[in-house]
């Protein structure tokens, strides 16, 4: 059986342009197919937008720390079109040079959303296309609960493009978007509330990370509502469906809001893929089930990505393709590693991890011993904020590998990502102490822990 392609990508984000230009440099004949801007969540609505409004609105907080530095600021003020259209521009730009990218590989791309027909056959804006390899690579979209008034809130998709910031929000949930977004906008300025159901935000994350950077977020001016449930949103003035929102809580109070942002999750983008016509099995929340060589029920399909209930973070779904190309074309086995994957949370102050935290190596009945310290970084001692940091070194006592390292404050994804190199390679204790720290910096305090910061643990 001849196909028209050797490979059919569905979703042109960051695993699916990774995995169709390089199909098509090595020689397989792509079509990739997008019914979106180019590059996907982390381009268009999520990474790369999102912080470049977190660089925004540090400003809020850098003018006022700035003074007792000598600089003197007059009538300082913000204006949110110019931010958000700014970085609009940018974002277009990426998106044509992703374009380039597809093109310059040879790769077709097909503007429309593809669903399938059958285990080697996708529609496109009713024309029909066959491959020998289909890769579903859709990605994920924000999931809002069901309740009374639930399309009187926004996900993270609108927030890249509101008309005006209100003078008071709130945010909803207690994961990466939430925290993200609530430092946001107020640094912006917004008067910000965060309430989460939960008796403490970032749940699967080290308790004393969640614990210090909530006290940290509690002092940055978020107003943090911590087992704080929401029963019903209605309309302030229902003649003024852009008003404020009035908010019912479950313990009977009620507020008004001018914007409500849940960040409640993201479930796979699968509604529209017509995934039965294949027989393509799915699973959890509807994502689509694969083996470890991301091969779905199907044998001719596959899947990677936030559509799979793998991690979901761009540069995991970027090395998934590459693995999968490699699957592909050298017929090595995938043998995906999901361990010591870093990760940074680009809250304000930001956090960076790798490796266990202290509860799993708990669970896993590890010997271990935790490092841990907390101080005022150098820049604030004359700044007036009161803002702190946290670093923690886990050390497994069997071997003296280090086995997770955690850190609250400032550049913390820059520097858990350095961190991340060496415990991959199995750094221990021993050569993190034998590593010359750099001076004067936060991320010297790695590699200068010594028995007096061991934390006394049950
Ligand atoms: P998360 O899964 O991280 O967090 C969802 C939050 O919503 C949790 O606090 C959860 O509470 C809460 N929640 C879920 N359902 C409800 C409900 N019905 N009512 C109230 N609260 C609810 O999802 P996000 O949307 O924040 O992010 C999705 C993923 O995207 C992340 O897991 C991450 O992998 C990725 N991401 C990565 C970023 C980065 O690398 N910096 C940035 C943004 C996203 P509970 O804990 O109680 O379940």
């Amino acid at each position: 059986m001849t196909y028209q392609y050797d490979l059919f990508v569905i979703g042109a984000g960051s695993g699916g342009v990774r995995a169709s230009r390089v199909a098509a440099s090595k020689g397989y004949k792509v079509a990739v197919a997008e019914g979106s801007a180019l590059g996907g969540t982390c381009v268009n609505i999520g990474c790369v937008p999102k912080k470049l409004f977190v660089y925004g609105s540090e400003y809020g907080h850098g003018f006022e720390e700035a003074a007792a530095y000598g600089w003197q600021h007059q009538g300082v003020s913000f204006d949110w079109s110019v931010l958000r259209d700014n970085k609009t521009k940018e974002i277009e730009r990426l998106n044509g040079i992703y374009g380039n990218l597809l093109n310059n590989a040879g790769v077709e791309l097909i503007k429309g959303y593809a669903s399938f027909v059958d285990a080697h056959t996708v529609e496109v804006n009713g024309q029909t296309y066959t491959a020998e390899r289909i890769l579903i690579a859709v990605g994920a979209k924000p999931f809002i609960p069901e309740f009374e008034g639930n399309d009187l809130v926004v996900s993270s998709n609108e927030m890249f493009y509101l008309d005006s910031l209100p003078s008071k929000a709130l945010v909803v949930g207690g994961g990466y978007i939430a925290v993200e977004f609530a430092g946001i906008l107020n640094g912006l300025g917004v008067k910000t509330a965060l309430a989460y159901r939960g008796d403490q935000l970032l749940r699967g994350f080290d308790q004393d990370v969640r614990n210090f950077a909530s006290v940290e977020y509690v002092k940055s001016g978020i107003d943090v509502r911590l087992n704080t449930d929401i029963a019903s949103i209605e309309l302030l003035d229902p003649q003024q469906p852009e008003g404020a929102r009035l908010v019912h809580f479950k313990d009977g109070q009620s507020e008004e809001f001018g914007l409500v942002l849940y960040a409640t999750g993201r479930v796979p983008n699968v509604d529209t893929l017509g995934l039965d016509k294949a027989n393509i099995i799915t699973g959890k929340n509807g994502a689509v089930v694969i083996d470890s060589n991301f091969t779905t029920s199907v044998p001719s399909v596959f899947a990677l990505g936030d559509v799979t209930d793998n991690i979901q973070l761009t540069p995991v779904a970027i090395k998934e393709a590459m693995a999968l190309i490699d699957y592909w074309f050298d017929g090595k086995p995938v043998n995906f590693d999901y361990d010591n994957i870093p990760t940074a949370v680009f809250s304000q102050p930001a956090i960076g991890t790798v490796g266990l935290t202290e509860q799993e190596a708990q669970t896993r009945g590890l010997d271990f011993r935790v490092y841990q310290t907390d101080f005022r970084p150098m820049k604030h001692t004359l700044s007036a904020s009161t803002s702190r940091s946290l670093m923690k070194l886990l050390v497994n006592n069997e071997n003296d590998k280090v086995i997770g390292a955690h850190m609250v404050g400032d550049y913390a994804g820059e520097i858990i990502q350095g961190l991340g190199v060496a415990i991959k390679a199995g750094a221990t204790k021993a050569d993190f102490d034998a590593t010359v720290g750099v001076h004067p910096t936060s991320a010297e305090e790695f590699v200068t822990f010594s028995e007096t910061a061991l934390k006394k643990r049950d």
